[in-house]
This record gives structure tokens, sequence and C-alpha cells, in this order.
């Protein structure tokens, strides 16, 4: 049996930059309380490391940003790798709260984009997910930008502005992109449309793509990460047999290993690297086989 790691896979800038932001925060400022509204990339593992190190992540799927802000009273705020609105960052200096923005550069970049098309009179359309939090910090710019999140929803928007811009969250699949623009592009034929799926997320996804041969595949992630979710979509769309996701290799079934001969792993943008190492070795201690180039 072969197993071997798909790459890229694992951290991105973003998330390694997030992650490096908090520990600086709190390493300067030990004796201040310091919150991450929501979770600081979507991995429990990060969650629960930050917290061994005192930092406080406020995350409740029912409660908004602004309702999240309210609980804090003082010290630090961080926001997220996933960005955040104006509103709550005025909210947060309106409070006398110091923050941190660890907005992905990325996600700053779409943002900026669609902003610019705003400015000229656009009616913007965005692909993403509903409730992320991403989808949620691009709606909170203007009425103006209309999420859609699938053709269904896309064909239901009725927009009479002659000038209309489509883009999407960084995080989506390349592969629903590709119709869900045709989709667009014959409703709307005037419409300008630019992708925005980021670097780390496309490079990751064509990687599955290019697999041959694979048998079954890890995605080693977390199930509220959008493009651990992805990957396990690609997968499956690539035609592989057995695509599964995991948390860590506490998730292996063993009864999975049986009549496979390449086993493949690949994980999300925000799955740390010792997760995946765990999942390797757990796997050469069950098969006898070490990892492959
Ligand atoms: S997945 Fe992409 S957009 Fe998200 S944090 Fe990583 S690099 Fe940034």
């Amino acid at each position: 049996m072969e197993i071997k790691k798909v790459i890229p896979s694992g951290y991105c800038k973003g998330v390694v930059n997030a992650i490096r932001l908090a520990k600086d925060t709190k390493a300067k400022h030990p004796n201040e309380n310091v919150y991450v509204l929501g979770m600081l990339v979507h991995n429990s593992f990060v969650t629960e490391e930050l917290s061994s190190l005192g930092i406080i992540t406020l995350d409740d799927s029912k409660k908004t940003k602004s309702e999240l802000l309210d609980e804090i009273d003082e010290g630090i705020v961080i926001f997220t790798a996933h960005g955040i609105s104006d509103a709550i960052k005025e909210k947060a200096v309106n409070k006398g709260l110091k923050y941190v923005d660890a907005s992905c550069v990325d996600v700053l970049k779409t943002q900026n984009i669609i902003k610019d098309y705003l400015k000229d009179g656009y009616d913007v359309i965005y692909f993403g997910k509903p409730n992320h939090p991403e989808a949620e910090a691009v709606l909170s710019i203007s009425d103006h930008i209309h999420l859609v999140n699938n053709e269904d929803t896309l064909r239901k928007l009725n927009l009479d502005n002659p000038k209309l811009f489509l883009t999407n969250q960084t995080t989506m699949s390349y592969l629903e992109l590709k119709d869900l623009f045709e989709l667009a592009k014959s409703l709307y034929p005037d419409i300008i449309i630019q992708e925005e799926i980021c670097n780390a997320t496309s490079s990751r996804q064509r990687a599955i793509y290019e697999l041959k041969d694979c048998d079954l595949l890890y995605v080693v992630g977390d199930v509220k990460s959008n493009n651990t979710n992805q990957l396990v979509q690609i997968g499956k769309n690539h035609g592989i047999k057995k695509v599964l996701l995991i948390q860590s290799f506490k998730d292996i079934d063993d009864d999975d290993l049986k009549d496979v001969n390449k086993i493949y792993v690949t994980a999300g943008a925000s799955t740390p690297p010792a997760l995946i190492s765990e999942v390797i070795e757990y796997l050469s201690q069950k098969t006898g086989d070490q990892l492959s180039d």
C-alpha cells in the first residue's frame, strides 16, 4: 500500500498570519484580556491551542458579531482571518476597546474590488456561503450586494440595474464557480465577472484533480471549514472511490483501509501541520508502509 501526501495542503499564509498575530498580541499584553470575535480560523484544535495561551474565543452561531462584541467590556479584540465589517470595527472603538485585525490580505483584496464597483454604481452578486463570516463581512458593506449560494438563488435574483458585477468568496470550489458564472452570463449578458478564489484554495483544489489511481483520500480538517469541505467535494467530483473528512487520526476507521492500494492525505488551509503528520504516522503504523514521494 502507498501513502502519499497531497502537495500543497494544510496551512495557508492567511491562517499562519492570523495565528501569529493572536499569539503576539497575548505575548505583548499578558495582563489584558484578549478575545477573538468568532473562530480565528475554522479549526477547533487551533481554538484550543489559543485557549491554552489565555486567548478567549467568543463563538456562538446564534449570535451576530455585534452581539458577541456586546459581551466584551475591556481588553483587546482580534478580528478573524475571514474579514470584518467597518461597523463592527467602529463599535469596538466606541466601546473603548483596542483591536487587532487578522483579516487575510486576499479577503481584503476582494472586499476592495467590491467597494470600487459599488462606488461606480454597480450592484454586486456575491457567490458565497450563507452565515459564513467572510460572506457576512462582505454583505455588511452595502445593501447593493446580493448573496447567491447556488444556481437556484442566482435565478431567483431579479436585478434591474444594468451595471452588475459578480464575484465570489475566496474559498469556493472552482468547479461550482464555472457553472454559476456561465449561468450568470446567460441571465445578464453584460455582467462583469471576476473570479476571486485565493491561490491557497485553488492550488489545493487543483492538486486533488491531478491525483491518479487514488483509492482513498483523507481530508484532514474541521467540518466548519469551507475550504476543507470544498476539498471533499472536489475529491468526489474527481471520481475518487472513498473521500473521508477527518478532524484527526482518531477519526480513522481501520475498516476503511481494507482493499486499498493508494491512500492520499490532504488538509484544509486551517489544519495544523501536526494533525496531518499524526494521520500519516497512524496510517504508516497500521499498514506498515511509509510515506512515499
Ligand atoms: S484560505 Fe485563502 S483567503 Fe482564506 S485565509 Fe487562507 S489565503 Fe486567506
